[in-house]
């Protein structure tokens, strides 16, 4: 069966390492037929928006989509094509399996965690106020007129909506996933100790929720808290569920654990529409040196496969890369350098795609 996904390079390290997880799916003997489409700064020009609406019509048409990752500018210019898209296709969940490799060049050989992140609300959701703006001063007076606090002149505002609806669509989620996946327990990741409102709304959803499923763990723990003991025992976490911000953040924390960004997938799950990508950025420090680690994406590749239904060929690429960084022989400079402190040995991103497809070659 021929199997239709949008394909978007994007920029930076992005046409590269979705050029490796395309001929590793290809090696694998899945047959898809890619419609690739670009966004992001380069087609300003072009289209006259970094998300032009053809690639919008291209993910509502074919549903699933992989993609590489895209550079949003910092501080101003246009808004992240990320976001842009989470928002488009109502992309709620977003899921990154952490899981230590042998050969992974971490300090820990133990951890196998899922972080669940909003992806539609909390402080993401973009309603800011620049300092001189306005929109700030109504707001300071409201809040002075309602609390007695004073913000002070030129204060910059950004708002942080978090909804029931909202929470309880993410954190059932994260239950789901659990019991499908065979998990044990749930963590629910927050801060409301400080902020009673928003975080304390979020966690007093998460625990009505997690009184519907008894099969399932249930525990909470402060953001601040949860960082200390992912660092400390990655081991004792299975699933967590954080707000946005929050999971944007322990994402990376968790990608440090199984040998950094190189090494973690991700995938943007909504109703009827789901995208595949690499937790990481664009990486313009390395881009277009053929050095980048395409393992998170050719993982990501993975995910999306399983969404397919093509979960033979997902376990069998997930084999390849094991075997291959296993080896020890042939790694990207990350991995290397992880492992021996030094970018001596490292082998290329084409390289070391390569070496996977060998692997693959040699599994039944
Ligand atoms: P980044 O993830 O691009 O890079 C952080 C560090 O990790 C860099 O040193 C980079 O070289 C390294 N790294 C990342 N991926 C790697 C890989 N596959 N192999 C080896 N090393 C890798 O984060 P950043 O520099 O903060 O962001 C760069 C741009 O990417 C920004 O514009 C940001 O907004 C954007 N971004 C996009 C996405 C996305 O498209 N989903 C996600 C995060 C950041």
């Amino acid at each position: 069966m021929t199997h239709e996904v949008v394909l978007i390079p994007g920029d930076g390290i992005g046409p590269e390492i979705t050029r490796a997880a395309q001929r590793v799916v290809a090696a694998a003997g899945v047959d898809i037929s890619w419609h690739e489409v670009q966004a992001g700064a380069g087609v300003i020009d072009q289209y006259g928006a970094p998300l032009p609406d053809h690639v919008i019509d291209a993910i509502r048409t074919y549903g699933v989509a992989l993609k590489g990752p895209i550079t949003t500018p910092v501080g101003s210019g246009f808004r992240s094509v990320n976001v842009a898209l989470r928002h488009a296709f109502n992309l709620y969940a977003c899921v990154r399996p952490c899981a230590s490799m042998p050969g992974d060049g971490s300090r820990y050989d133990n951890v196998d965690l899922v972080i669940i992140r909003e992806n539609s609300e909390d402080l993401y959701a973009g309603i800011e106020f620049d300092a001189d703006s306005v929109g700030a001063g109504a707001i300071a007076d409201t809040v002075k007129k309602q609390t007695g606090k004073e913000l002070g002149p030129q204060t910059a505002i950004s708002i942080k909506p978090i909804s029931r609806a909202a929470s309880e669509r993410i954190v059932r989620y994260a239950f789901e996933y659990a019991r499908a996946n065979g998990r044990k327990k749930v963590t629910a990741v927050h801060k409301a100790n400080i902020m009673k409102c928003t975080d304390g709304l979020y966690l007093h959803v998460a625990r009505d929720v997690a009184a519907e499923y008894p099969d399932i763990a249930f525990e909470d723990k402060i953001v601040d808290a949860a960082c200390m003991g992912l660092v400390m025992h990655p081991e004792d976490f299975d699933v967590l569920v954080l707000p946005n911000l929050y999971g944007d953040i322990v994402s990376d924390l968790s990608a440090g654990l199984i040998g950094g960004l190189g090494m973690a997938p991700g995938a943007n799950i909504g109703d009827g529409c789901a995208i595949f990508e690499a937790t990481h950025g664009s990486a313009p420090d390395i881009a277009g040196q053929d050095v980048a680690n395409p393992t998170a994406e050719i993982l990501s590749a993975c995910m999306l496969l399983d969404h397919l239904g093509e979960t033979t060929a997902a376990a069998r690429i997930r084999a390849a890369v094991r075997v291959t960084l296993s080896s020890g022989a042939s790694v990207t400079q990350d991995v290397r350098r992880a492992l021996t402190g030094s970018y001596d040995g490292a082998v290329g991103t084409t390289q070391f795609t390569d070496e996977v497809i060998d692997a693959l070659s040699r599994m039944v």
